[in-house]
């Protein structure tokens, strides 16, 4: 048995999450969900969209499923997500990027791992005014930052059977801090024999991933790149809408959809449930519930390839609940 924290999230979170908990239910996995409230939801009901409780229950339970949250305009908070990874330490940004065949893009066969640094780089927030008319942005590279997070991706390629780990960095400009990047990803990959290694310029790296995306399997990079290519490859596997995302720690793991609370759908049961789906999927796999993340998986792949049963995005005309009740009884058939 487990607990999981579940944080429902805002605009269509409740939507997604409730076709997703159905399909968790299917596979038979017993999970306790420790639901709290975050975001809009909680700046009503505690007057802060991110009280103490959702960081005291991400601590305690260790695991967490979320859905997307709505940043209040005005509240102070620049955003709850970068407070969440901030408070619990949530340093690598995992996004994997993978070919649903029946969803439309350019490409056939995608099959990409972005492990993206979380915690600094021009993210830290050090900025300031140099006088009225010139501005500053400080990017920070540590040693303990980059080395956990090169770490993360080897030990993530060895345990899920993936072959190589590419470094992404600007090392020929940035010199010392890409560099140290590039410094401390070599000497940590010495220590992973049995993965290949190899290194590519940031904007080389973003052209050869359109051009032969084939070539490349887990990318590591710190937090800027990151977060540019890892949309890029979401983009080559058909947009947001299937594109899962997790942000974990050495004590806690978070899954999330990548795309946002779209409120205008918000309650109408219309918006594409698999993002979020998705994201439970690689909790399951977290959660060394392999096999039934695996079933979940091939279930939806089916699904979309069939062409049935499918939210408006898809092509199709089933709500929210409807295509995740089809996913759920696929998921119980394949028994
Ligand atoms: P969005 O992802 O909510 O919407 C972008 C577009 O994609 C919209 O047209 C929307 O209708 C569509 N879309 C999104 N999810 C979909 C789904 N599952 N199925 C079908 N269509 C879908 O991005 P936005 O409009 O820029 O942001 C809305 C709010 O979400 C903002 O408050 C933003 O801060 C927040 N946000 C939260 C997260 C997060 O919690 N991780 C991430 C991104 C944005």
């Amino acid at each position: 048995m487990h607990t999981v924290t579940l944080i429902k999230g805002d605009g269509i979170g409740p939507d997604i999450t409730e076709a997703t908990l159905k399909v968790i239910e299917a596979t038979g996995v017993k999970i306790t969900w420790d639901e709290v409230t975050a975001g809009e939801g909680a700046l009503e009901e505690y007057g802060t969209p991110l009280p103490e409780k959702v960081i005291e229950s991400l601590n305690k339970n260790k695991v967490g499923l979320k859905g997307p949250l709505t940043t209040p305009i005005g509240s102070g908070f620049r955003s709850i997500n970068v407070a969440l990874r901030m408070e619990l330490d949530l340093y690598a940004n995992l996004r994997p990027s993978k070919t649903f065949p029946g969803i439309k893009s350019r490409y056939d066969n995608i099959d990409l791992v972005v492990v993206r640094e979380n915690t600094e780089d021009l993210y830290s927030g050090v900025e300031h005014m140099v006088g009225t008319d010139a501005a500053e942005s400080i990017k920070i590279i540590t040693r303990k930052a980059s080395e956990r997070i090169v770490r993360f991706a080897f030990d993530y390629a060895r345990d899920n059977g993936r072959k190589k780990v590419t470094a992404v960095h600007k090392a020929n400009i940035l010199k010392l801090s890409d560099g140290l990047f590039l410094d401390i990803a070599r000497e940590v990959a010495a220590k992973y024999p049995q993965i290949e290694f190899e290194d590519r310029i940031v904007d080389n790296m973003a052209m050869q991933l359109v051009q032969k995306p084939e070539l490349y399997d887990v990318m590591v990079m710190p937090n800027l790149y990151g977060d540019i290519l890892s949309d890029l490859c979401a983009g080559l596997v058909g947009g947001l809408g299937v594109v899962p995302g997790a942000n974990i720690g050495d004590n806690a793991a978070l899954f999330e959809p990548v795309h946002g609370s779209a409120p205008k759908y918000a309650g109408k049961n219309y918006v594409n449930p698999s993002a979020m789906i998705m994201a439970a999927v690689l909790m399951l796999r977290h959660m060394e519930e392999r096999e039934a993340a695996d079933r979940i998986e091939k279930a939806l792949a089916g699904q979309i390839k069939e062409g049935k049963d499918l939210t408006a995005d898809l092509g199709g005309s089933a709500g929210t609940s409807e295509m995740a009740a089809a996913l759920a009884r696929r998921i119980k058939q394949a028994d």
